[in-house]
């Protein structure tokens, strides 16, 4: 649940780095820990029959997933957050909105699970999806028809790395009646708060960045609007993937140092992709802190202070080929998954995107010859070694 704090103002007037610290991280009133315990309990004794205190059982709210959602409401500009068992769970829940003939409008540089999710088993309910390139204000409003109850994008589109303009599809949906959520989880809410863009909903898978250590699964959702946050909340507790308590806990740790991470992470893949770009056998980098990449003016005004850590890039070579570059590395790690302070390098076609329809892949250039990099917090010195390496085995 959301438990505003009597010290809202002024947690407000402190800054991001200080806020992922402080709010929800207050100390122990009981002992006085600087660190909150962690609760495992399921059940809350209550004050009497029928009279509920603050908590009552875990499913519906537990201490310390309010500390992770009150830290995370902060950093997201919202108003309330929901911790969920994982990214998958979060959106969902998202879906959960919609009724039988309802039409989503997503975005066509699309998380596989996400892709997945809308196709496979949203189908089932009735609810069809039509895939758009989101960077295209045009072709966003032209697939929104009487039906679309629904927008869903990615702050960073995956594996492409586009960039839409939040604030455009936001007025965009908001004319047309239909509810508008992104996916942060390659942006961040150090680089980019989508809620203060005017979109609804925000996303993230916290298994990647918000964890930040490839050691717990996690989703979440913050809004900006109360009565969303009540019904949002309502599907949480009614369906159950909530997040359990230790999760909660590693996310929270992970919060507390994520500004830190994403800049130094971000500058560590700028020399990467500046350094692929100019290499011999590298036919074309994705990267929104490149010149070279289609929306590099908007990424700049839409990412602040660094450009993210995921790396795409092409080789002119067919599935086996680049395959084996990816089997070749040795401090990128080969495996799906993203986010985390060690660097990871996949191949999309087989990989992140093999939940793609072929034709879709062709469609929306997931080609064989692509390969993702999630840029971790090594030196550049050791990953460009790493890869030059690999890349010279093709
Ligand atoms: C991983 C991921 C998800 C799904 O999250 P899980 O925690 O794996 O369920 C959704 N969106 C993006 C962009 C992701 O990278």
């Amino acid at each position: 649940m959301n438990h505003p704090s009597q010290d809202d103002e002024a947690d407000a007037a402190l800054t991001f780095r200080t806020r992922a610290i402080h709010v929800g991280n207050e100390v122990d009133a009981a002992t006085g820990a600087v660190v909150p315990p962690i609760h495992l309990a399921s059940t809350f004794r209550q004050p009497g029959a029928g009279q509920w205190g603050e908590f009552d059982y875990s499913r519906s709210g537990n201490p310390t997933r309010s500390n992770l959602q009150n830290t995370l409401t902060s950093l997201e500009s919202g108003v309330g957050s929901l911790a969920f068992a994982s990214g998958m769970a979060a959106i969902h829940c998202v879906t959960m909105l919609l009724e039988s003939g309802d039409h989503v409008v997503a975005g066509c540089d699309l998380y596989g699970g996400a892709y997945r999710l809308l196709h496979k088993i949203c189908a089932r309910s009735g609810i069809d999806v039509t895939l758009v390139d989101m960077t295209s204000a045009d072709a966003v409003a032209a697939a929104i028809g009487e039906r679309t109850k629904l927008v869903w994008a990615e702050t960073i589109g995956n594996p492409r790395l586009t960039i839409p303009n939040l604030a455009e599809l936001a007025d965009i949906a908001h004319h047309r009646g239909v509810l508008i959520g992104v996916d942060n989880t390659f942006g961040t809410p150090a680089l980019v708060r989508p809620l203060e863009h005017g979109i609804d909903i925000v996303m993230h898978s916290a298994t990647k960045y918000l964890g930040g250590h490839s050691d717990c699964l996690g989703g979440t959702l913050s809004v900006a609007d109360q009565e969303l946050f009540d019904r949002l909340y309502y599907i949480q507790n009614a369906t159950g993937a909530v997040l359990d308590p230790l999760s909660c806990f590693l996310v929270s740790r992970g919060l507390k140092t994520l500004d830190l991470r994403i800049r130094e992470q971000s500058k560590t893949s700028l020399q990467l992709a500046q350094w692929l770009q100019a290499h011999p056998r590298v036919s074309k980098v994705l990267y929104p802190g490149l010149e070279s990449h289609p929306q590099h003016a908007l990424a700049k005004q839409t990412l602040d202070g660094g450009f993210g850590a995921m790396v795409t890039f092409e080789l002119d070579a067919g599935l086996d080929e680049t395959a084996k570059v990816c089997e070749s590395t040795k401090l990128f790690h080969l495996a799906v998954s993203l986010g985390a302070v060690e660097s990871l390098i996949e191949q999309p076609a087989t990989m992140s995107h093999a939940s793609y329809d072929a034709a879709d892949r062709a469609r929306f250039g997931i080609t064989d010859g692509l390969i993702r990099l999630s840029v971790g917090l090594e030196s550049f010195a050791d990953l460009c070694d790493d890869l030059d390496r690999a890349i010279a085995s093709k």
